[in-house]
């Protein structure tokens, strides 16, 4: 594309992916090059993968969240709070709650919501851990329904009842917070310890489907001297306003009644995806090697919201942070390749350097450049990981102001 004039970047979505790609262009393109736009909800960013702390009521939810302005050049970039409604892909317009914007070029960068299958009751009766918004109702609900028990004349033992859906990372993580907290909340609310249930339930056969087998035994080991209660290879069929169904041998069903139910078993692309007509499966887009639609040359789709092949095992990448922020990395190359003219671009690889999962503040397991590591020693690598996401996006400032400190 040979550029008359300045060429328009929009950027939907000021996540990992997003706001990423954001501070790589604002670097490598000077103002008379490009002009660059960020699209929004929310005036902040809000670290994803902190989510299942501030819900569970560790960390607060302002701890997890920073403002868009602290980090991106106002000179630089306009910045548009607003909400994505659909892309307009013929026209070239994105349209937004309030207004519309048109592009040159579009990173659609908007996260994954929840995949409920299809499953009965999950929308109504089920909370997730998605945004700010969600992780605050999930500690307030909790929070709720223990000061609830208090008050009520007739106890229902159900009120104290915590159904966790899903034993992925996302369940583990949340579990491993809610272990810690539990002491503390049924202290507050003067709630014997002992009534209190904690119950991760899980379709598949293993708790952490394919991951490392010994560091899983480590991890359901600690969660259950923290008082959680595994239900493996049993799948949920429907959320009721009391509680879940769950499947029972061939065909049988159990109630199980709770409180709360946290929906915790997996994610698919922004629903933004499917209304704007591009193909996807579950929302997630198979986007060609340099990371834009095919058909689309103007269009690039990272994050939770692309679906990337790791050939090795002919299955998509599980979507991360990690694989969104190397996205967001090529994808400012590759536009700034495109700005000047050229017409190189570079291929993704993803560059995967391990994963940890953090088991409550203290705890860990992970598995790092093929080694395996247990509790303080992964614990501090989980804390490094999140520290070098603040970095990467806000500098040493951002580590300073946001970062985790606390080793042991
Ligand atoms: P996000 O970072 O989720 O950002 C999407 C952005 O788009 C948000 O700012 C949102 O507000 C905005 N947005 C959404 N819809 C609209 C709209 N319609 N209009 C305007 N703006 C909109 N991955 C790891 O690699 N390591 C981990 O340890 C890890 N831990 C996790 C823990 C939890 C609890 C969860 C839920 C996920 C975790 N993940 C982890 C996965 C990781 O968080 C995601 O893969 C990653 O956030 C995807 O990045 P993204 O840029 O696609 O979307
Ligand atoms: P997931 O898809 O990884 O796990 C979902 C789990 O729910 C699976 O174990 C699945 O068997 C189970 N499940 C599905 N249907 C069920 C049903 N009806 N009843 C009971 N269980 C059911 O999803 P996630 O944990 O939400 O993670 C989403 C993405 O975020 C993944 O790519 C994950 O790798 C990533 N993530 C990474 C980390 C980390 O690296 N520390 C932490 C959290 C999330």
């Amino acid at each position: 594309m040979i550029h008359l004039r300045k060429p328009k970047i929009v950027i939907l979505g000021a996540g990992y992916g997003g706001l990423l790609t954001t501070v790589r262009l604002q670097k490598s393109l000077g103002v008379n090059e490009a002009d660059i736009v960020l699209v929004n909800k929310n005036p902040y960013h809000y670290e994803t993968t902190w989510l299942h702390e501030a819900s569970a009521g560790t960390m607060h939810h302002d701890r997890v969240r920073y403002d868009i302005k602290d980090v991106v050049d106002r000179h630089k970039v306009d910045f548009i709070q607003d909400s994505v409604v659909e892309v307009k892909t013929e026209e070239k317009v994105v349209v937004l709650e309030n207004g519309e914007v048109s592009y040159d070029y579009l990173v659609i960068a908007l996260g994954g919501e929840p995949e409920t299958f299809g499953i009965q009751g999950l929308k109504e009766y089920a909370f997730s851990i998605t945004n700010i918004n969600s992780a605050r109702q999930i500690r307030e609900h909790i929070e709720y329904q223990f000061a609830q028990y208090g008050t009520d004349v007739e106890k229902k033992e159900e009120r104290l009842t915590i159904v966790v859906g899903g034993a992925g990372f996302t369940g583990i993580e949340f579990l491993g917070e809610l272990g810690n907290r539990m002491p503390e909340l049924c202290k507050d609310y003067d709630i014997d310890f002992h009534k209190v249930k904690i119950i991760c339930v899980e379709a598949a056969p293993m708790v952490l489907p394919g991951f490392d087998p010994e560091l899983v035994k480590y991890a359901v080991s600690h969660l259950e001297k923290k008082g959680v209660e595994f239900r493996i290879g049993t799948a949920i069929k429907e959320c009721t306003p009391n509680g879940i169904i769950v499947a029972k041998g061939e065909d049988e069903v159990e109630e199980i009644k709770a409180g709360t139910v946290v929906w915790a078993a997996g994610v698919r692309g922004n629903s933004v995806i499917e209304k704007s007509g591009i193909e996807a499966m579950r929302g997630r887009v198979k986007v060609n090697p340099d990371l834009r639609v095919p058909g689309h040359d103007e269009m690039f789709i990272i994050g939770d919201c692309s679906l990337i092949i790791n050939e090795e095992i002919n299955r998509p990448y599980p979507p991360t942070a990690q694989i969104a922020m190397q996205q967001a990395e090529l994808t400012a190359k590759n536009l700034t390749a495109l700005v000047r003219n050229s017409e190189e671009l570079g291929t993704f690889t993803p560059d995967i350097k391990g994963t940890v999962c953090s088991l409550g503040e203290d705890d860990a397991i992970g598995m790092v450049f093929g080694k395996k590591l247990f509790g303080t020693k992964a614990s501090f690598m989980k804390k490094m990981i999140d520290n070098r996401a603040l970095y990467m996006i806000g500098g040493p400032s951002l580590v300073v102001k946001k970062g985790k400190f606390k080793f042991i």
